[in-house]
């Protein structure tokens, strides 16, 4: 007998038809003797409902109660499924993250699980039950209600795998498997077989969301192996472990984008000791990510460009903060939210000579002008403008071989 943690996302749940499927998969797991524990998303598109009726209220909607409200989606899905699991004559429960409980620890809309009761749950997978949790959720120290961060319910099902000491965890989702590059983006894409945990989380950073990126971070951390499979189909889906037991014959796994960057320039900044430090250390302060930075000499000598990507949510904001900069003397400041950033992700990077130069030679081929770079040991990530976007994944699918 083993103990599995099985985790449903929002379009597996996204109907009252779906749902009975999954009842019908967790009955399978249940009767081929496992104890299963169940971890839900809400249905598909319910959370964005629920923010956006919080926006209707207020721009400014409380963040107590706004955890609250976003809280409840999964809550819905959690009994939809009970109930449906208890038609099939099953012994299932529903626990909500204050019944169990979750504790989490940070700011609402952006907790971290810390901890949770596993005795009550335990003792009720010991008499033949199936628990039902609700992902993306728990409660803090003062026991308010709190959610975890968008695409979260992964992060649910990880910690629930690595603190009630799992045999394994499932992420069912609406493709099966992780693939080359988003497959309802890139037909041609390839599921992969198996990918280490730095390569995923790479992926799942710069944008391939089906698994949250802060998820595969805990299951680096503890070495828990996922499973990421299809809710629709029986196939095999991608194994996610670690890289020793990985053999990497090509140096490119995976190509990911993300519409989420936005470039600022400052021009004709003026050129001496500690500018950087002047431009970045306010932004640092505010809690904005600066990711990529290019330096230009310009034309007169004297004064230089900087040019620096951030979050898009964060551009008026960065750019209040730099206009109300008074250590730093500059020209202009102009922006580019138009852009997308596109990665190569690759553990065989690291001993593939010449993969940067067969990235920058696909994209001129192709007329595709980079903006900015950044690279680490197993990543490289280009901006470019957003509507050529489809293009470069689909020239760097083909060139590093993956279609
Ligand atoms: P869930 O609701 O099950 O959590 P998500 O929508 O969060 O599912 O994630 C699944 C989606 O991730 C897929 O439908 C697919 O469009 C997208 N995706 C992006 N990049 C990839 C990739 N490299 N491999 C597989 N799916 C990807
Ligand atoms: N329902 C939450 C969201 O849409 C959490 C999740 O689905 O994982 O972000
Ligand atoms: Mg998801």
């Amino acid at each position: 007998m083993i103990k599995k943690v099985l985790k449903f996302g929002g379009t597996s749940v996204g109907s009252i038809e779906r749902i009975q499927r999954v009842a019908k998969i967790v009955q399978k797991e249940h009767d081929n003797g496992n104890k299963i524990i169940v971890v839900v998303s809400a249905m598909a598109g319910k959370t964005n409902e629920l923010l956006s009726f919080s926006k209707d209220i207020s721009s400014n909607f409380n963040n107590r109660e706004l955890d609250v409200l976003l809280a409840s989606g999964e809550q819905v899905t959690c009994a939809l499924l009970a109930g449906a699991l208890i038609n099939l004559k099953l012994n299932a429960k529903s626990w909500l993250s204050w019944q169990i409980p979750i504790l989490t620890e940070g700011d609402h809309s952006n907790s971290r699980i810390i901890n949770m009761n596993i005795e009550k749950i335990n003792n009720f997978l010991d008499k033949k039950g199936i628990a039902i949790i609700p992902g993306y959720q728990g409660i803090s120290s003062s026991g308010d209600t709190t959610t975890i961060g968008r695409g979260g319910s992964d992060a649910t099902a990880v910690a629930i795998a690595k603190i009630f000491n799992t045999d394994s965890c499932e992420i069912y989702t609406d493709v099966d498997g992780v693939y080359s590059s988003d497959p309802n983006k890139i037909p041609v894409a390839k599921r992969i077989e198996k990918i280490s945990y730095d390569e995923m989380l790479e992926l799942s950073s710069l944008g391939a969301k089906v698994m949250q990126s802060s998820a595969v971070q805990t299951a680096m951390m503890y070495n828990i192996p996922l499973e990421v499979r299809s809710t629709f189909t029986d196939r095999n889906g991608t194994k996610i472990f670690s890289q020793e037991s990985i053999d990497y014959t090509k140096s490119v796994t995976g190509v990911a984008y993300s519409k989420d960057d936005a470039k600022i320039t400052l021009i004709g900044v003026e050129d001496k000791p500690g500018i950087a430090a002047n431009i970045f250390e306010p932004l640092n302060k505010s809690q904005i990510n600066v990711d990529m930075v290019i330096q230009n000499i310009s034309s007169d000598q004297k004064t230089t460009d900087i040019t620096f990507t951030i979050k898009r949510d964060d551009l008026i904001k960065t750019k209040k903060i730099l206009e109300l900069n008074k250590e730093i003397k500059y020209n202009k400041i102009t922006h580019n939210d138009k852009v997308s950033k596109i990665s190569i992700v690759g553990a065989g990077m690291v001993s593939t000579p010449g993969v940067t130069y067969r990235m920058f030679k696909a994209l001129a081929e192709d007329k595709i002008n980079i903006l900015a770079i950044s690279t680490s040991e197993i990543k490289l990530s280009v901006i470019i403008d957003e509507d050529r976007t489809l293009d470069a994944i689909k020239k760097l699918h083909t060139v590093f071989e993956l279609d």
